[in-house]
């Protein structure tokens, strides 16, 4: 792959990377599909090249070029940049075929493929959210995916303690990166603890010097335990990866988060003086990172600031956001955006003349913050919105943010329900379906709210908000 053609080949990464939730993609296939020689055709856009070749869905194509085809990745990749193709297909009837084509360089296919069937860990880490499921979820949950090709699609983390030769070359040959890589450590004993697996496994100094080598950017995480992996380790391992700057781009460092159901002695919650000792520390650990290398390299989780009661870090702070999916700078990126929304808003010299008026529900930890920025919306504009905190009653203990509330949860606090309409997280939802975790539907919950409900992202919030008051204005 030259280099043209690896840069289409990332570009397609980052298209198809805006669908859905990282989740979801990452778990589904594995409950629901068999896995088959090749990769199965789903749709195809008609009068598109893949029509004209014949191809249906249900078809699949086993080789290209001669060479073996496992996933969509690998039809990208084998496919990128050339225009002279010979697929080797089994069709959905059972024949075989070999379809010669000739394409104009970078001419679209019009197909789409079944999704990527996710490689299964083979840890058994002391802190996996899977142990803090209750026991009745659904199977989905209890899903470990450890995958490179999610890694780099999606941002998922891997270990990298299981990844074999193949994927190894993998990820080189067809460029896959970034990768997200969970470190937790870089002491060998405590990595291994954590992970539950022996120190040989654990050790993945080699294998990440070879992706280095090869030039494939790393994003490392480290989900900070108290009294296991903090304190010293801590800094031990951010020292150890900043080292590596800027090969290793930047460590993501999240708190621990644990539901009611998990009982694991070795477990210490994470508490807010805990959350405010992390800030400390870390916070003398980016300065002096900042004057070696220009960057503070470390990131600490929102959640460790809202935990700790303090103020979020501005907007430079985080460069250009390198960990924003693991929940690092979202809450930045979404005030700065939420202000420059109101700023155009003034400057088109919007108001609510009508006073809209609905309840936005949000997990409790992020409730107070949007709150004062609502207030602020409320205030210039004459809307009257209010923000409701909604406690997860699923997994209860720590779990407080907007992604693992259920539909049982919005039930429950109907009586906060006030206004005309009701907002709710989109990551509360499937991401192919407007269905919750515990298995209600948005339809269903509204019904039982007497409201309609919106799944919104926090980015659109405001556009729904001003889109809300046009739909009614126009319907008078
Ligand atoms: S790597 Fe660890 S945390 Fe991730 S799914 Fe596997 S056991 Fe769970």
């Amino acid at each position: 792959m030259n280099a043209d053609q690896a840069s289409s080949f990332i570009d397609s990464r980052r298209s198809v990377a805006q669908y859905g939730s990282m989740y979801e993609f990452a778990v589904t296939p594995a409950v629901t599909n068999i896995r088959r020689r090749g990769v199965e055709i789903c749709d195809v856009v008609p009068d598109s090249l893949g029509a004209e070749m014949d191809l249906e869905s249900g078809d699949r194509i086993i080789k290209v070029n001669g060479r073996v085809v496992r996933d969509y990745l690998d039809f990208r990749f084998q496919t990128s940049g050339e225009t002279e193709l010979v697929l080797e297909v089994r069709k959905k009837s059972g024949e075989d075929w070999e379809v010669e084509l000739d394409r104009a360089e970078g001419e679209d296919f019009g197909l789409s493929f079944e999704q990527i069937v996710p490689r299964q860990c083979a840890n058994e880490c002391i802190f996996c959210f899977c142990n803090g499921n209750p026991s009745d979820a659904r199977p989905s949950l209890f899903i470990k995916d450890e995958d490179i090709r999610l890694s780099f699609l999606y941002g998922n983390y891997t270990t990298l303690t299981s990844i074999t030769e193949d994927e190894m070359r993998r990820i080189v040959e067809q460029r896959l990166s970034p990768q997200y890589v969970s470190v937790h450590a870089t002491d060998l004993d405590v990595r291994a603890y954590m992970l539950g697996v022996d120190k040989q496994r654990a050790d993945i100094s080699g294998k990440l010097r070879r992706l280095l080598d090869a030039e494939i950017e790393v994003h490392a995480q480290v989900v900070l335990c108290p009294e296991i992996n903090d304190k010293e380790v801590l800094k031990k391992t951010i020292f150890d990866l900043a080292a590596e700057y800027p090969r290793i781009t930047s460590v993501a460092i999240v708190p621990l988060g644990l539901t009611r159901y998990n009982t694991d002695p070795r477990l210490t919650r994470v508490t807010p003086e805990f959350c405010r000792e992390v800030i400390d520390q870390v916070s003398a650990i980016q300065k002096e990172l900042h004057a070696q290398v220009g960057t503070n390299f470390a990131l600490l989780g929102d959640e460790i600031y809202l935990r700790a009661g303090r103020r979020i870090p501005g907007r430079s702070h985080y460069g250009d956001y390198p960990q924003i999916e693991d929940g690092v700078g979202m809450v930045r990126s979404f005030a700065n955006e939420f202000t420059k929304s109101m700023q155009r808003l003034e400057r088109d010299g919007w108001t609510s003349a009508d006073k809209t008026s609905g309840t936005i529900f949000t997990g409790t930890l992020f409730a107070p913050v949007l709150k004062k920025m609502i207030d602020k919306f409320n205030a210039r504009f004459g809307t009257r919105l209010i923000v409701e905190p909604l406690e997860n009653s699923y997994f209860g203990g720590d779990v407080s943010v907007a992604g693992l509330l259920t539909g049982q949860d919005l039930l429950s606090a109907r009586e906060r329900v006030a206004g005309e309409f009701v907002c709710i997280p989109k990551q509360m939802l499937k991401s192919d379906d407007a269905i919750m975790l515990d298995g209600m539907n948005v339809n269903e919950v509204s019904r039982a709210l007497g409201q309609p409900v919106h799944a919104v992202n926090l980015q659109d919030l405001v556009t729904l908000l001003t889109a809300h008051r046009t739909e009614r204005s126009s319907a008078r």
